[in-house]
């Protein structure tokens, strides 16, 4: 049991069959595949090929590297989003080797990736620089998709909740509290990311509704209601439905599964209300 938010968690509807069909009504499920460094033109033009047969009834978005979204805008169809992986926290100007917002709205990117702990833990984006890349990314009309989640160290240390709400004040601070209910958020405990462990449902489900009610704050609750929260860490399609069934759990972030489509195909199934 995580320790408890200073704050009242909203009423839960009763009985889970309820509460799932309440939550299809309000969120349409949103299943991501980041490629990260990852992909070829010949594979992107394969797995577009495949994305372009008949998907499940969620929304599908897929996450390439920069040089490919040109590619990718081409390539996908209907119900398939594009979104980059990254962007600069500068409009414009002399940053060589950047990528700005607007550059990926130019090419037709509709999401944005912001926070991913392998921009935080490798290239050493604090909570500030993330929150100026959601700031950027919203200013042009991307939607970011905003990814927090805790270390194996803070979660032993009973620091799960503390952590998640310290990565989304950041971004509160800069924005305000109803732009980040606006976006997509990810949760991505940082031990399940790569690592082939995952958080049981009802470990995730538990953060994710703590992310619904901080959300919710200042009279937002019915806009919270409606927020995507993605999960994402080692998700497969073995343990992809039982995440997603989650009364707080709208889709998924997907690393590594992702590469392979059948398995994306498989995991976007799981998705699908049912
Ligand atoms: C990710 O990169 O966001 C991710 C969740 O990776 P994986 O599914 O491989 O854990």
């Amino acid at each position: 049991m995580l320790t408890p938010l200073p704050f009242a968690p909203l009423a839960m509807t009763s009985g889970a069959s309820f509460q799932l069909r309440d939550k299809f009504l309000m969120r349409r499920p949103l299943v991501a595949a980041n490629w990260k460094m990852h992909g070829s033109r010949d594979f992107l033009e394969a797995y577009f090929g495949k994305l372009k047969g008949s998907l499940p009834d969620v929304e599908v978005a897929v996450f390439p590297p920069f040089v490919y979204l040109n590619q990718a805008v081409a390539a996908c169809a209907g119900n398939v989003a594009v979104g980059a992986q990254n962007l600069s926290s500068a409009a414009q100007g002399a940053f060589t080797g950047e990528v700005s917002a607007r550059m990926l709205v130019d090419v037709g990117c509709r999401y944005a990736i912001v926070g991913h702990s392998e921009r935080r833990a490798l290239y050493g984006e604090t909570c500030q620089v993330v929150a100026e890349k959601f700031a950027m990314a919203r200013d042009v009309g991307l939607i970011p998709v905003l990814c927090v989640g805790e270390s194996l160290d803070d979660r032993d240390a009973g620091r799960t909740l503390d952590v998640v709400r310290d990565q989304l004040r950041a971004v509160v601070d800069k924005v305000g509290l109803a732009a980040v209910t606006a976006a997509v958020i990810a949760y991505e405990p940082v031990w399940a990311i790569g690592t082939g462990k995952t958080a049981t449902p009802e470990e995730a489900q538990e953060v994710h509704r703590a992310i619904r009610d901080i959300l919710g704050g200042d009279g937002l609750a019915n806009a919270a209601e409606k927020t995507r929260i993605l999960y994402g860490g080692s998700v497969k399609q073995d343990n992809a439905r039982a995440l997603f069934s989650q009364p707080d759990i709208d889709g998924g972030l997907i690393g590594g599964a992702a590469l392979d489509i059948e398995e994306f195909l498989a995991i976007c199934e799981s998705a699908e209300a049912n």
